[in-house]
């Protein structure tokens, strides 16, 4: 059966909850073991004391190593990306920081993809380098010859162990090449030396693009974004092979960084109408960017959907890796900082606020706001300018976001 079809029962047993028909919050700390044997088997496969036998589940201990609500939402998470195994996390930015201090160790280099989300961008440039990792990144747009020049040019091509890219970007909606980037890893990985390739699929959700198909080898999500839905929840996710999954979780484990029982079932309630939410989404804004396409007071609109075969490479990407044109926009208007405030202040159903992928549309200023923290020349290379608003599109009548945007721009017309 289809994800969506499974998202209301998968690995949830009502029998096992006096019938209840939604998974309960299991508010609890630790758990009861029947006996000591019992206990003593549980530690033995949580801490790999010994192999599990066939079909042997790991048994309920305490809510940091693993938790009914954590386990039936990671279970049904793998289904989308057609994942192994699934962790989650307290926030986005815990589970990319727990991979990234997983794969990576003194004296290693660790080669990203530019723009990155800001939250990552600093804990790669302004945190590893304390810990001694290495950092080299790429831009959009660069071939896959480029991309190795620039690993060579570092001296430290050798010890490169960890790709981490985000495509599409924020907030331009530029792409990252997942199969070139893939092709990249292999160049440099030997048979000791297996270089990891992460990728950060926040912006597409896992219904719109699914880089371990593309040969990624872990995805991440803020789950904040399209996965919970209601801006009501911080979470994260990360999901590959049960190989690495296993040192992300033991690392997680020991970082304690895993989502609360509370987290899990709120993410549990988001993933039942996570397609519904995500398809009209992706209705709703190939509708607002027709409507923007053709304003007067827009200069130029960033859009999955505007892209053409005159594109070349980057058309090509899409076509091969995204499933839809999905339902983030960005557009530069024809004026400056003042007069994109003046359109932002003035929307009414679209709110003014940061984050993404939820039910309600949210418009921001990415060169104040989101991307403030951006070297200035980046921001400029980058093309995030003042003129720039990003618009995330949520599942209102799309008449009435036109309706609101259209009286916004109408200040500066
Ligand atoms: C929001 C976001 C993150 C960080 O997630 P949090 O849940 O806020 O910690 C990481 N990557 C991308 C692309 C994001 O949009």
């Amino acid at each position: 059966m289809k994800p969506e079809s499974l998202m209301m029962s998968y690995g949830y047993k009502p029998h096992l909850s006096e019938g209840a028909i939604k998974c309960p919050i299991f508010q609890t700390s630790t758990f009861v073991f029947k006996s000591a044997e019992e206990g003593k088997s549980f530690f033995e496969v949580a801490y790999g004391l010994r192999e599990q036998k066939v079909g042997e589940e790991l048994g309920l201990i305490y809510s940091r190593i693993n938790n009914p609500d954590l386990e039936i939402l990671e279970n049904r998470l793998t289904l989308w990306d057609e994942a192994e195994e699934a962790a989650v996390f307290e926030s986005g930015m815990a589970a990319i920081s727990t991979v990234l201090l997983e794969f990576l160790k003194p004296g290693d280099l660790v080669l990203t993809s530019n723009p990155l989300y800001g939250g990552t961008d600093h804990f790669i440039s302004k945190i590893l380098p304390n810990f001694g990792i290495h950092v080299a990144s790429f831009k959009v747009g660069q071939s896959k010859e480029e991309v190795i020049k620039i690993v060579e040019e570092t001296g430290f091509a050798k010890n490169l162990k960890l790709i981490f890219i985000e495509t599409p970007a924020n907030p331009t909606n530029d792409l990252i090449d997942i199969k070139d980037t893939k092709e990249v890893a292999k160049y440099f990985s030997t048979p000791d030396n297996e270089i990891v390739l992460a990728v950060d699929n926040t912006y597409m959700g896992p219904l719109w693009q699914h880089p371990l198909k593309l040969g990624a080898d872990l995805v991440l999500y803020s789950a904040t974004k399209y996965i919970g839905g209601h801006s009501d929840v911080i979470a994260g996710a990360c999901l590959g092979s049960n190989r690495l999954m296993k040192r992300v979780k033991g690392l997680r484990t020991f970082l304690g960084n895993m989502a609360s029982p509370n987290t899990g079932w709120l993410l549990m309630r988001s993933l039942e109408t996570l397609k519904v939410r995500m398809d009209a989404q992706a209705i709703n804004a190939n509708k607002v960017a027709e409507f923007l396409n053709q304003h007067p007071a827009i200069e130029k609109v960033y859009f999955l959907g505007n892209l053409t075969p005159k594109d070349g490479h980057i058309y090509e990407t899409k076509m091969s890796q995204c499933l839809s044109n999905g339902a983030m926009i960005s557009f530069d208007i024809k004026g400056l900082e003042e007069d994109s405030f003046k359109v932002l202040n003035k929307l009414k159903l679209i709110k003014l606020a940061v984050s993404l992928g939820s039910t309600e549309s949210l418009a921001e200023h990415p060169a104040t706001m989101t991307h403030a923290d951006v070297d200035l020349e980046l921001r400029k290379e980058l093309g995030i300018s003042e003129k720039m608003i990003r618009l995330s599109v949520g599942v209102e009548n799309y008449e009435d976001i036109i309706y609101d945007l259209n009286q916004a721009l109408s200040v500066i017309v």
